[in-house]
Order: C-alpha cells, then sequence, then structure tokens
C-alpha cells in the first residue's frame, strides 16, 4: 500500500487533475502493447522537469518504484508497473526545429509523427522510424533505442541523438543541450535503451538530415526464404536507404500476391541499385501506391492483431545474416507443431524479424513464443530494437548495468525488477 501521505504531496506537486489513482484509469496504466500486466497504484501526469524531479525525490525518500511510460506501445512490457506509481509523459510535448543546426529540441512526450511533420516543413527529416510512428513518444522510442526502417544505412535512434535532458531517481536535473550533429562523452548516452531504469528522460536533442529530392521503392518476390539471403547480399551492396521482409502470409494482409516480398526504398536516382533490383525481378512502386504500400506497412501489426489473439513472440530478433533460412525455418517448425499462425515480417537490412503469433487462445500463442525465445538463444539472436532484451533472458553485459544501476539508483525507484535487482 501506497502511504496517503505520499499521494497528498504527489497532488501538491502536480495538482488534483493530473494525479489519478481511481481504480478504472489506473488498470488502463496497467499494462502496455506486450502481454503482461501488473499494477499502477497511481498515474502523475508532469508539465516540467521541475515537476519530475520534485516526484522522483518524494518517491526517493518513500521508495516508492516508478515507471515512466511514453505512449505504452512497447512490446515488451518495459512500462509495466509492479506497485509502482507511472509517470505519464504525454503532457511534455513541446517540440521547437533549430532548422538552421539541422536541430529538432522534443520534450520526452511528444509523438514521433509530430516531430516528422514539424521537421518536414523546414525540409528535414531522422531516418529510424518504427511501425508505431503515430502513437510512440519520443522519450520512449530512445528510451527502448527503437529503430524500425532504414537501420543498416543509418543506425538506430541513438545514432541521432545530440544531447538530453534527464532526471536522476533522486531529483536531480541533467541537462546536456547539445545541439552540434557531433557530441562528446557518452552521458547523453547511457539513457538511450535503457527503458527508463536509469533516469527519466526529459527532453531530446535529435539530429536531422535533408529530406532526398526523390525517393523509389521496389518490390520483388521471392521464390523462397533459402533465397533470401544471396538476394539480399546483392541488394544491400547498392547501399539501400530501407529493406523490409514480408513472408507471404504479411504480404497477403497488405494487399500483395501470396508470395513473400521484399521492399527496397532507394533515395534520389541510383541506376545501378535499379539495374541489380530490376535483374532480381524487381518492379517500382508507381504513384499513390508507393505511399500506400508505407502506410499499410506501418499498420501491418494491427491489421494482424484483427485476426486473433496476437503475441510479439520475443518483441523482435536480431538474427546474423548467416541464419537468415534457419531462423525462417525454424519459426515454420514452431508453427506446424502447434496452434497458432504465424506472420514474419520485419528490417531484412539489419535482419530484425518480428514473428507476430496469432491464435484463438492466448496460452498457445505464448506457447509459440517462448518456444521460439528459446530456440532463437541457439542461434545467436537477440532482441534488437525493444530495450534490454531482459524479457527472454537475451541481454549481455549485466554485471556493468547493475553496477550503473546502483550507482544512480541506490534504492532501485526507477522501473524496477530489472538486470535482476
Ligand atoms: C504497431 C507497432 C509497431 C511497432 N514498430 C516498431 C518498430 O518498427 N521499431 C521499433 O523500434 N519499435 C516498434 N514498436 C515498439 C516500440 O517499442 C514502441 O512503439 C516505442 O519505442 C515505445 O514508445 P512509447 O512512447 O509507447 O513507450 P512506452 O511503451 O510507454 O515505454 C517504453 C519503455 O520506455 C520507458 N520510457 C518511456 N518514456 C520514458 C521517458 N520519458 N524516460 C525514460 N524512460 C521512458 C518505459 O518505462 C518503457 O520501459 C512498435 C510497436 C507497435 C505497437
Amino acid at each position: 500500500m501506497v502511504p496517503e501521505k505520499f499521494i497528498d504531496r504527489l497532488e501538491d506537486v502536480v495538482g488534483s487533475n493530473d494525479l489519478i489513482h481511481s481504480s478504472r484509469v489506473t488498470e488502463v496504466y496497467s499494462t502496455d502493447a506486450s502481454p503482461f500486466s501488473g499494477k499502477a497504484v497511481a498515474v502523475v501526469r508532469p508539465e516540467s522537469d521541475d515537476e519530475v524531479s520534485e516526484i522522483l525525490k518524494l518517491a526517493n525518500s518513500h521508495s516508492i518504484p516508478v515507471v515512466p511510460r511514453g505512449a505504452g506501445s512497447g512490446t515488451s512490457g518495459g512500462a509495466v508497473p509492479k506497485n509502482a506509481v507511472v509517470l505519464d509523459m504525454k503532457k511534455m510535448d513541446e517540440i521547437k526545429v533549430f532548422d538552421e543546426d539541422m536541430i529538432v529540441f522534443s520534450e520526452a512526450g511528444a509523438i514521433l509523427n509530430d516531430i516528422k511533420k514539424s521537421l518536414s516543413e523546414y525540409g528535414l527529416f531522422i531516418p529510424p522510424e518504427p511501425g508505431s510512428l503515430k502513437i510512440a513518444t519520443a522519450g520512449g522510442f530512445v528510451a527502448n533505442n527503437g529503430s524500425g526502417k532504414r537501420g543498416l544505412k543509418y543506425g538506430s535512434i541513438r545514432n541521432f541523438i545530440a544531447g538530453i535532458n534527464a532526471v536522476l531517481p533522486d531529483g536531480k536535473i541533467i541537462k546536456i543541450p547539445y545541439r552540434t550533429h557531433r557530441s562528446p562523452g557518452i552521458a547523453h548516452q547511457i539513457f538511450v535503451g535503457s527503458e527508463g531504469t536509469l533516469g527519466v528522460i526529459t527532453g531530446i536533442y535529435f539530429r536531422a538530415i535533408p529530406i532526398p529530392e526523390s525517393k523509389k521503392t521496389y518490390l520483388i518476390p521471392l521464390k523462397s526464404a533459402e533465397e533470401m539471403k544471396d538476394m539480399l547480399m546483392n541488394v544491400l551492396r547498392t547501399l539501400p536507404d530501407a529493406v523490409e521482409y514480408m513472408d507471404s502470409k504479411s504480404s497477403l494482409a497488405l494487399g500483395l500476391d501470396e508470395r513473400d516480398h521484399i521492399a527496397v526504398e532507394i533515395f534520389g536516382e541510383d541506376r545501378n541499385a535499379e539495374k541489380v533490383i530490376s535483374a532480381l525481378g524487381g518492379v517500382a512502386l508507381e504513384g499513390r501506391g508507393e505511399a500506400q504500400f508505407w502506410e499499410r506497412r506501418e499498420t501491418l501489426g494491427a491489421e494482424i492483431a484483427k485476426r486473433g489473439t496476437r503475441v510479439y513472440a520475443a518483441d523482435d530478433f536480431a538474427v546474423p545474416f548467416s541464419k537468415i533460412a534457419d531462423f525462417i525455418k525454424m519459426v515454420r517448425d514452431v508453427e506446424r507443431i502447434g496452434k497458432s499462425e504465424i506472420f514474419i515480417y520485419g528490417h531484412l537490412d539489419t535482419c530484425n524479424f518480428h514473428p507476430a503469433i496469432v491464435s484463438e487462445s492466448f496460452d498457445e500463442a505464448m506457447k509459440a513464443a517462448v518456444l521460439i525465445a528459446k530456440k532463437a538463444i541457439k542461434m545467436d539472436t537477440t532482441v534488437g530494437e525493444h530495450g534490454l532484451a531482459l524479457r527472454w533472458e537475451f541481454a549481455r553485459g549485466l554485471e556493468l548495468y547493475r553496477r550503473m544501476k546502483y550507482c544512480l539508483d541506490q534504492r532501485n525507484i526507477l522501473n524496477p525488477g530489472k538486470f535482476g535487482v
């Protein structure tokens, strides 16, 4: 139980409108887009770094756990509270573009698509884009070190962070406001991918780059998963901007024919890439068809979810390039022996697959998810873009994390239960 006195003090900080502890609302905050749920004891909605700081000072002095939350679109359970106060960051949503510097400052609760729109007014964009662009917040995306399409050429969101503002578990406000495309040290980087365990991110200075003058998307149909590795290497040698994979079921869900497909996005005119892709049977998507394809690709997860109980197996798998065919065969074998249907799609340029398991029974879907995760770990895979990878024990370097956690959060109040502490 949380002491009444603590709740009263929280109300003093954020006001009664931004403190919620009615069970109807806290229930909504007790889960995220993962299959897991916990219990939120209260929800607070801060509006400034100072309010975040006061909340954390209070929680720290009462040793009460706090879980930062963006949109709750994470699929690894990162924002699931276990008898914790949820810090809903969505009210902190200011966006400011420094167009001449090609930098955008965004508060943690701003939605990624709003940042994209603000930047596009100046002909700028940030290449890593998740399928959850229209719902995910900047803070949640950064805390997960999310990525999405365009990973090979541009990397994950980590590569686009110039500076960060954060609040440490004891309430200390840290500002690292670099507005440059190169920034020294690692201070601002320790919060990236830490799933809200080391500090609450309140603002991010993102690097942006110019929107290319033109771009083209090609679809290449595949005969089999076995031929994918060689074909992929030919495509990657042209240094494409994005390469996505859709198995036959995902292709059908996207309105394509029932074959596996690869989508290749190329910025600008690239004759050599066009030659290579058309020799592989690739066809350019024309006119409105291109935008339509990417819009549908963005909502593919939601489309699949309509077909039953959907569980993302281990969120996503970053697979060694040499094991593409083995990984896909393994997932198909799991599908064959179980009672679930599995859609495989993902960001092929980084060999990052999302097996979306659909079943009428949650238990059946979870059974398949666990089996895939167990088999995948033996193939040297890991989690690619969904936080720390602790859910399925794919994480490495835990001793170092534990020490960092202890240095910054001795009372273990911030998103506890990770790193085995
Ligand atoms: C349909 C769909 C498609 C997706 N596609 C992709 C994809 O292509 N690529 C990809 O990378 N991900 C993808 N994701 C998952 C992805 O993890 C999230 O969408 C996004 O990164 C999380 O943003 P959020 O605001 O919802 O964070 P939440 O889910 O609320 O939180 C995620 C984690 O970050 C922490 N956190 C949140 N805000 C803060 C903060 N301000 N400070 C510190 N910690 C914080 C939370 O405690 C939690 O651990 C997808 C999810 C869905 C539902």
